[in-house]
């Protein structure tokens, strides 16, 4: 099997489908080649060689790739008509990490290789560009030393030594820009670059390109278990076995004069969706440049180029009209490119986001991928798409990330509130959204506040922990390509680039506006649908779920098979999960009524009685209340089935803990404060989470079983009378034994019976149980001849499974996590392996006696993707999830079908 994949020249070795073997670089490259972009030609040592490499280590690894590599270099020699390392026409060639999945920043690149002190001399006279060669050499050292020689700061106290010998000589020379430099700038640069390298490394920086190549290939390989590689990917769950492959291609250059150029560019608008071709890119700049944020780019579109206009007026630039457009400055190049990305779009089927650069006047692309996007876009894209007919309805659901349909799901500002805010500054809206927080400079402080808004200059990709971290991101500078703006998007993160009107000093940590400042901790709100910075805090509302999210929700119900239930304790929760589309409820956790002022002082005296009698008094005078509870959730769910739970927790919950409240209970229940202390003291254990609690406690105290199941019929007989519909479902929680569920079925079906008695009247009801003890699971069968369903609490399952405490497991969980020994957290995701286990057991004892059984889950895990997905593979009937997490549920469910 090949270790080295070539590319160039409408043909290649591989293609799209190999992004395992080939990362998503690699494969792209492979792709556009064969269908007639002009890529530079290069080729792809795949991410198998980095697996050997961390076994092997760099001298084996060359040589086991060195023939094939020798031979792609040749290959490029041929059709760029110039020879690696040779002195009077010289190729150059860029190395690049290039993972599965996109990782923006992550890891890294070496641009330039193959210069030393002779090929650039070379370089000099075949591009008749002294400036343009020397500029090239001095980042090429700069690059090489950062990425392969370990000169690249730590952290941000770090100085980097190349960065602090050219503000030097800046000072010295009294200039402020990189491209101030003349030819003998950038030569004392290069000397003193080599310099710097020798007494950091103690070797002469390498002059033979073939020693470069390889020290950057490796490089590369190791960037994959960098720091920042490795938060990324824990961030979002890929496995460190994936490595990376290492791209090598042909250099081509945007910074050879004012015929040059280079860019990134969108199909679609990555911030809205809208279908207009987008980006952004600079006369006479390096690929990093524009990413960099450090000049601000040209827009690529005539439009585009109106709107940032606009903007950058309000923002007191007021230099829109001498930045032309790629469209008006190079109409030719233009098209050619806007032809491109056409082809591109159709032949990828999806948005995409490209990277192009004009040497000389010839275009080349670097770079397509399908381009990161927020969540409204997303919606939007994959509607559109649809609707142009590029994709079929299950493509359209499959394009939608379900995490990201939560940006969607989340309040925006509410409009009246806006119409006050004193909006201090505008920038570019890079992601659309509503933050509000409170002003921090770093990113390592973005977890001061509760709220937080990350104000920076510009930001890197050593941000980026606590731009995940923080509300939202306002930087100064940079573009809608800028790093800040990239991330930000990909993350779903409200985010505003390139606001020049802020001054931003990070020594004294103040913001300038005008005349005002502001400080770390002050209150601000970002839109970034409009690019408004807003002072103070801006008050939230709901958000409209109309539009293309209807339509995707409205796809999704057509495909899904599996139901989707909300887990809901409130007539409000309730209603707001009927309005995302909740089928049902899967759990009303009757115990958060309880605690409420008015109602936690009858449960205490509940808990206090000594007899009883004294107990079922107290829950007289809770029935009301619970029945008034269960009506408006009966209501909300007008026609859809409700499960309701009874009472779970221990009851030591209940009781107060400080003095003072004791004493109150004391004096309210006329007894002494000796009493309650002693109450409280003998409900206290050890293990509350094991303890006294579930259906032991309506086993214990059968009398909390009746008044709960009272409450429920009562309340269904109620709506039924005044002709709303209602199908009640009572669950038993943590039964372990068959025999714990019958005790409780039995109650609550002789209490059904008396109150239908008292009533004349009845109404079809079931009776289930929880599947959240391990033993409940493995006695199913039995358990299912009683009962008419099953519900798995696999917070439960989980705890008991693993004998993680639920309340204590964050202590050790991410500890476990960081060191490998767990991928993910059990209690977020479904542990399928073990747990699942319990799961498929359960469900198929259950079955096995009721073919029939009603099956689904309550615990959190209901709404979480993978574990969703992993539902309906088991076959159950619903998931249940919190009210926010039904649409992505239902979206989840529509994708496992398809
Ligand atoms: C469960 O255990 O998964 C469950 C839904 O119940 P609770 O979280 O209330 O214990
Ligand atoms: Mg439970």
């Amino acid at each position: 099997k090949p270790r080295v994949y070539r590319f160039g020249n409408k043909s290649a070795d591989g293609d799209s489908k190999m992004k395992n073997l080939l990362g998503g670089k690699g494969a792209n490259l492979a792709e556009m080649s064969t269908i007639g972009i002009p890529v530079p030609p290069g080729f792809t040592i795949t991410t198998d060689v980095c697996t050997e490499y961390n076994i092997l280590g760099k001298d084996a690894t060359v040589d086991l790739i060195k023939e094939e590599v020798e031979k792609s270099i040749l290959n490029i020699e041929t059709q760029m008509g110039s020879v690696f390392g040779d002195k009077d026409n010289p190729l150059l060639i860029s190395v690049r990490s290039g993972a599965r999945v996109s990782m923006p920043g992550m890891m890294d690149t070496v641009l330039n290789l193959g210069l030393n002190d002779e090929v650039v001399i070379g370089l000099a006279k075949r591009t008749n560009n002294d400036q343009f060669a020397w500029d090239s050499y001095r980042r090429f050292i700069q690059m090489y030393g950062g990425v392969v020689l370990g000169m690249k700061p730590e952290s941000k106290d770090d100085i980097d030594p190349f960065e602090e010998i050219m503000e030097h000589l800046k000072e010295k020379r009294g200039i402020h820009l990189d491209t101030e430099f003349s030819i003998q700038d950038l030569q004392d640069l290069v000397y003193d670059f080599k310099d710097a390298v020798k007494k950091r490394t103690g070797h002469d920086f390498p002059t033979n390109p073939w020693e470069q190549l390889w020290g950057a290939v490796m490089a590369v390989f190791d960037s994959w278990n960098g720091n920042r590689a490795i938060y990324y990917r824990n961030m979002h769950g890929y496995p460190a076995d994936w490595g990376t492959a290492v791209n090598v291609q042909a250099m081509v250059y945007g910074n050879m004069g004012d015929n040059s150029g280079t860019g990134v560019c969108f199909t679609r608008d990555a911030g809205t969706g809208e279908n207009v071709f987008n980006g952004e890119y600079l006369i006479n700049a390096q690929g990093e440049d524009v990413v960099a944020g450090v000049r601000t780019p040209q827009q690529i579109t005539k439009l585009g180029s109106q709107r940032w206009a606009e903007l950058a007026k309000i923002d007191e630039v007021g230099r829109a009209e001498n930045y032309p457009s790629l469209e008006e400055l190079m109409p030719k190049i233009f098209n050619e490119l806007n032809g491109y990305q056409n082809i591109l779009e159709k032949h990828y089927r999806d948005m995409q986001d490209m990277e192009f650069t004009i040497q000389d006047g010839k275009l080349w692309i670097l770079q397509t991928r399908n381009g990161k996007r927020t969540g409204a876009a997303m919606v939007k894209i994959a509607m559109d798409l649809l609707k142009e007919g590029m994709i079929n309805e299950k493509e359209a659901l499959l394009k939608i990330e379900p995490n990201k349909l939560d940006e969607l799901l989340h309040p925006i500002f509410d409009p009246k509130a806006l119409k006050r805010a004193n909006v201090i500054a505008q920038g570019l809206p890079a992601s659309p959204g509503a933050a509000t927080g409170k002003i921090v400079f770093f990113a390592e402080e973005a977890n001061k506040y509760k709220n937080s808004i990350l104000v920076r200059i510009e930001t890197s990709p050593e941000d980026l922990e606590g731009m995940n971290i923080a509300k939202g991101i306002l930087t100064a500078r940079g573009g809608m390509t800028s790093h800040a703006a990239v991330v930000a998007r990909g993350m779903g993160k409200c985010c505003i680039s390139g606001a020049g009107a802020l001054k931003i000093n990070y020594k004294t940590k103040t913001l300038t506006v005008d005349d005002h400042e502001y400080h770390d901790g002050d209150w601000i709100s970002l839109n970034g649908s409009t690019g408004n910075i807003i002072e103070g805090k801006v008050a939230t509302v709901e958000p409209e779920l109309s539009g293309e999210f209807a339509e995707v929700m409205e796809l999704a119900d057509k495909y899904g098979v599996m139901k989707v239930r909300t887990n809901a304790d409130t007539p409000k929760d309730a209603k707001v999960a009927r309005n995302f589309g909740a089928q049902g409820i899967g759990l009303t956790r009757t115990e958060h009524m309880f605690f409420e002022v008015d109602r936690i002082k009858a449960m205490r005296e509940m808990i206090l009685a000594d007899t009883v009698k004294g107990r079922k008094q107290a829950l007289e005078e809770l029935l009301p209340m619970q029945r008034a509870d269960f009506e408006g959730i009966f209501e909300a769910m007008e026609g859809l089935s409700v499960t309701i739970r009874l009472l779970d927790p221990p009851l030591h919950e209940f009781v107060p803990h400080q003095l003072a409240t004791q004493k109150e209970l004391a004096d309210d229940m006329h007894i002494s404060l000796q009493a309650v202390k002693n109450k409280v003291s003998e409900l206290e254990e050890f293990n509350p989470m094991l303890g006294h609690r579930g259906c032991r406690l309506g086993n214990t105290y059968p009398e909390i079983t009746e008044m709960q199941t009272r409450a429920i019929l009562e309340a269904a007989l109620n709506l039924k009378e005044r002709g709303v519909i209602c199908k009640p479902e009572i669950m038993v929680p943590l039964v372990g034994t068959v025999k714990e569920f019958e005790m409780q079925e039995q109650i609550i079906r002789s209490t059904t019976n008396a109150v239908f008695e008292e009533r004349k009247d009845s109404i079809e009801y079931l009776v289930g149980t929880m599947i959240e003890v391990p033993r409940a699971a493995l006695m199913a069968d039995l358990i299912a001849e009683k009962a008419d369903f099953f519900s798995f609490g696999t917070n439960d399952l989980t705890q008991m499974t693993f004998g993680y405490s639920r309340d204590d497991a964050g202590k050790f969980l991410p500890i476990y996590i960081e060191k490998g020994i767990l991928k993910v957290d059990p209690f977020e995701v479904i542990d399928q392996e073990g747990v699942g286990q319990l799961i498929e057991i359960a469900t198929q004892r259950g079955r096995s006696v009721k073919p029939n059984l009603k099956i689904g889950i309550c615990g959190e895990h209901g709404g979480e993707p993978s574990s969703v997905e992993y539902c309906y593979s088991v076959g159950m009937n619903y998931v249940s999830c919190s009210p926010f997490r039904v649409p992505i549920a239902r979206l989840v469910s529509a994708q496992a079908a398809i």
